[in-house]
């Protein structure tokens, strides 16, 4: 389920779907009147072991938990190892496995490594000659691939994973299990996101009644924060496909790499008022979705369609749910050449579930028609085998073709201030199967000269789409659903906007890239040769003698790298220095931020103990035996500030939004290495806070923190801490009853919240409803709201320029793009309060990439994305936006660790 998009599922659907036949005044389950078989009419082999041999009770009487779900799977294994492989692809951030049981003939698991290959071959089909390709597709199985409960309080497709295996082992003499098994292979995932399940599944089992209850506010389904959606960081599984930030998703996404899988299904669940959804999907389409991806769309859901009708189960279709974000289970996929597709069933969220219509929903109803969707679809793509298969080989060639043919020939990534954005962002392309090499010298490119170290991306590779989607600047909606949309708006009706409206990684990196309509001809190593090299001239280098210690020490540039090579060597006990201007020594130039770790400050162990760092953090050393700057900043000088291994504390639990705490609890311990606690809301009051130096508020709501709490954390700023406020918790602090930022944010129009509406006022009602009796009333006018908050923006890329003559600013080149998201603008810091670091740009300037409504792209203009408020000894830094998004953002995450690390010292 897409969370706040359930409400919208019932406003979208127009009639309420009529799923239970009850009598009126009657609660009957939604199938009491039906056959409640999962497969009627099946006759099962004895042999393969029921849930119910195993675990002890039948499909959808339990929530089986994360743990027994492998029980099952291995007992389902060792009943039918020649039909089967189990594979264990990852392990969670708290140590459980992630599995997928493969079903197949015994020929094709026997042969499943030869399978692997001819499957890898259709997926890159340049230089295969036509007979080849002709006789892999004779031969080679349609992959589907059953992908369940990515959001772990999405439960019942679990245990529909584990029929699913059963029917596939156990049936006997059913035409369609044989059809599946001949011309297909099956790969169930029974659960994406095990961390969460656990979590959801102890909380249900806590509040469990005497029998399972089903009125809608019953603690065993009112999930605590932060619920059992996300996983152990809290990251939403179902956003991470590209940005590939956990072990969740690089597992699977490795794993997809060694099988090709040709119809991929992602498993949900949604509101309980709602019935069942699939392909195809709603508006809008992703225009990199081709005509015929969607024509399987159509073919699938025409085929659940016919079973869901003949089963009598209600469903939608062409609703709700959008394909056009590339970072979920089902898009991912679908630009790697698959018919990727979105399942989601009305969820009970427990074992029994009452609907406002009264019909009790149970948890085998989730199983059975998740069940029967999943079968039929593995059932669809084995009759359609050859042109399934057929297709996606057409597919991958296309995607060369098209590339070979457009406009954009290569995509180059230059690396710019910091050189290790563009490193990360080209690994990071590479690790989801994007071919990516580097120029090992400097080349010309018009008039311009690129440097050595440029990445190149050509468009023309089998996936070609994905790195269109993921490279270019904006991928654009159709027309009319924006027009649309602002129909909606306008009349207050809510968009139809499903997710984020741009994700550009470049502009999310900020890392320049370049375009060109031929491919260059310089000289470049392959990602994978490169990464060899790195990792033995590391090797090399770590057996090597240090030598002798420069006179002065080391510079190192500031950036993403050298910030998670600081907490490192704080934490370390090594003494650095950071430099809050530029300057110029020996002829190079030097950013604002660079780090200088003195010899003489220092153990004689830091020139060794730094070369490692260096080595694991990709950074550049570079020795020094003079402090005598050509110009700028002279290295002695008091602005060369100390830097200290900040004690961080961040806040966890109800008041913070999950995923704003999950992701900066991420971007601390796993992105830059820094340790952080996390408290408690409700702990805070007992924090020693003179053992803290920074002190981090996740998006959230802090009422909670008020009177003395509050003026504690006055108290600690004067005395010198740092507060960083996140998104809604600079609003809070912004609040007048706070008083920590002295900004405010703004209405629809400009007018500051805080201030009183003037309808409010005393003496002012009577005058204008006096007023508005005496003629005729202009209507669009008159119902127009007093107060309202701004458009929410839908996730768009927003260009932020920074003062340069800031340490926040520090690694980047003067601009970078922020994602913004909702209703929150600010007003600036006057000149005597603080420093507007960075404002977002205006005019054409405001938006960089994704859709900004026109009232917005007013009002967003030179209004302050980042603030640094001096108080007393110390500060407040309020960023209006959260600059963790789900973690690929690493231009804002680059501002943030700044004031993390560099926040303390200054
Ligand atoms: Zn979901």
């Amino acid at each position: 389920m897409r969370l706040f998009y359930v409400l919208l599922v019932l406003a979208l659907a127009g009639p309420r779907p009529v799923i239970a036949a009850a009598a009126p005044g009657t609660q009957s389950t939604l199938a009491a009147d039906r056959p409640t078989a999962l497969a009627p009419n099946t006759t099962y082999d004895p042999k393969i072991p029921t849930l119910k041999a195993v675990l002890g009770y039948d499909a959808g009487e339990r929530i089986t938990p994360p743990e027994d779900l492998t029980v099952y799977l291995k007992a389902l294994h060792a009943a039918a190892p020649e039909r089967t492989a189990l594979l264990e692809y990852a392990r969670t951030w708290e140590r459980r496995p992630l599995s997928v049981l493969i079903v197949a003939s015994p020929e094709r698991i026997a042969a499943l490594d030869a399978t692997k290959r001819d499957l890898q071959r259709l997926a890159d089909p340049r230089g295969l000659a036509p007979a080849d390709a002709d006789a892999i597709l004779a031969r080679a199985p349609v992959v589907t691939w059953l992908m369940h409960a990515v959001h772990g309080d999405e439960v019942s497709s679990s245990d529909a994973a584990l029929m699913e295996a059963y029917h596939l082992l156990a049936a006997r003499g059913d035409a369609a299990v044989d059809a599946i098994l001949r011309e297909s292979i099956v790969i169930i995932d029974p659960l994406q996101n095990p961390d969460g399940r656990a979590r959801f599944v102890s909380t249900n089992l806590q509040g469990e009644a005497a029998t399972p209850d089903a009125e809608p506010y019953a603690v065993e389904r009112d999930q605590p924060w932060p619920g059992g959606r996300y996983n152990h960081y809290l990251f939403d599984m179902n956003r991470d496909w590209f940005a590939q930030t956990q072990p969740e998703t690089r597992g699977r996404a490795a794993l997809y790499r060694e099988f090709w899988p040709h119809v991929v299904v992602d498993l949900h669940e949604m509101s309980g008022e709602s019935s069942y959804y699939f392909a195809p999907p709603a508006d809008p389409i992703n225009p990199l979705i081709t005509k015929n991806q969607q024509k399987w769309f159509d073919a699938f859901g025409r085929a659940n369609g016919a079973m869901f009708d003949a089963r009598g189960f209600a469903y939608f279709i062409r609703e709700v749910y959008d394909s056009f974000y590339p970072g979920y289970g089902e898009s991912w996929p679908i630009f790697q050449g698959a018919v990727g597709m979105t399942y989601e069933q009305a969820s009970a969220r427990g074992l029994r579930y009452r609907r406002e219509d009264g019909a009790v929903l149970s948890y085998h109803d989730g199983v059975l028609h998740h069940f029967t969707a999943a079968i039929t679809t593995a059932e669809t793509a084995a009759k359609n085998r050859a042109a399934i298969l057929r297709d996606f080989y057409d597919y991958r060639r296309s995607a060369v073709s098209e590339g070979e043919t457009g406009p954009v020939r290569e995509y180059l990534l230059v690396p710019g201030v910091d050189p290790s954005r563009a490193e990360r962002l080209a690994r990071l392309l590479a690790t989801q199967g994007i071919e990516v090499s580097r120029a090992v010298e400097p080349f010309r490119l018009g008039a311009r000269t690129l440097p050595a170290g440029t990445w190149l991306v050509p468009a023309a590779q089998p996936s070609g789409r994905l790195v269109r989607n993921l490279l270019d600047r904006e991928i654009l909606q159709p027309e009319a659903f924006l027009k649309e949309q602002d129909r909606r708006r306008v009349k207050r009706l809510g968009d139809q906007i499903y997710d984020v409206t741009a994700w550009s990684l470049p502009l999310a990196f900020d890392v320049e890239v370049v375009t060109v309509d031929r491919p260059t001809a310089v000289k470049a190593t392959p990602m994978a040769q490169y990464l060899a090299a790195v990792e033995s001239t590391a090797q090399a280098a770590a057996g090597a003698p240090a030598g002798a210690p420069p006179k002065v020490g080391f510079l190192v540039p500031w950036g993403s790298a050298t910030a998670s090579l600081v907490a490192d060597a704080l934490r370390q006990g090594i003494r650095l220095r950071s430099a809050d201007l530029p300057f110029t020594l020996g002829g190079r130039a030097y950013v604002a931020g660079t780090v200088l770790a003195r010899t003489a400050e220092n153990a004689a162990t830091m020139p060794a103990a730094l070369a490692a760092l260096a080595r694991t953090h990709g950074v550049e050393l570079v020795r020094i035996d003079t402090a005598f700057v050509d110009s700028g900043m002279s290295l002695g000088s008091g602005s060369m500030v100390s830097l200290k291994a900040p004690r961080v504390v961040m806040l966890w639990d109800t008041g913070t939004q999950p995923m704003s705490a999950g992701w900066t609890r991420y971007t601390l311990e796993r992105r830059f290495g820094q340790p952080v606690t996390a408290v408690r809301v409700g702990s805070l009051g007992r924090v020693d806070l003179t053992r803290v130096d920074v002190l981090v508020l996740p998006s959230g709501t802090y009422t909670t923190i008020a009177g003395d709490g509050l003026r504690r954390i006055k108290d600690w700023i004067n005395a010198g801490g740092t507060l960083i406020t996140i998104a809604e918790a600079s609003r809070w602090a912004a609040r007048d009853n706070v008083g920590l930022l002295s900004t405010s944010t703004e209405l629809k129009g400009g007018k500051p919240e805080g201030e009183p509406p003037s309808a409010d006022k005393p003496g002012d009602k009577d005058t204008k409803e006096g007023s508005a009796s005496a003629g005729p009333i202009d209507f669009e006018k008159a119902i127009q709201p007093e107060r309202e908050r701004p458009d929410g923006t839908p996730g768009a890329l927003l260009r932020v320029t920074l003062d340069p003559e800031h340490w926040l600013s520090s690694g980047t080149d003067g601009e970078i793009q922020a994602m913004v998201e909702g209703p929150r603008i600010f007003t600036p810091l006057k000149l005597d309060k603080g420093r507007n670091v960075g404002i977002y740009g205006k005019g054409d300037a405001l938006v960089a990439s994704g859709l900004v409504w026109s009232d917005g792209r007013t009002q967003y203009a030179s209004k302050p994305y980042l603030m640094d408020q001096p108080l007393g000894g110390g500060h407040v830094i309020a960023f209006a936006e959260d600059p963790n998004y789900r973690a690929f953002t690493e231009a804002t995450s680059l501002l943030f660790i700044n004031a993390v690390l560099l926040g303390p010292a200054h």
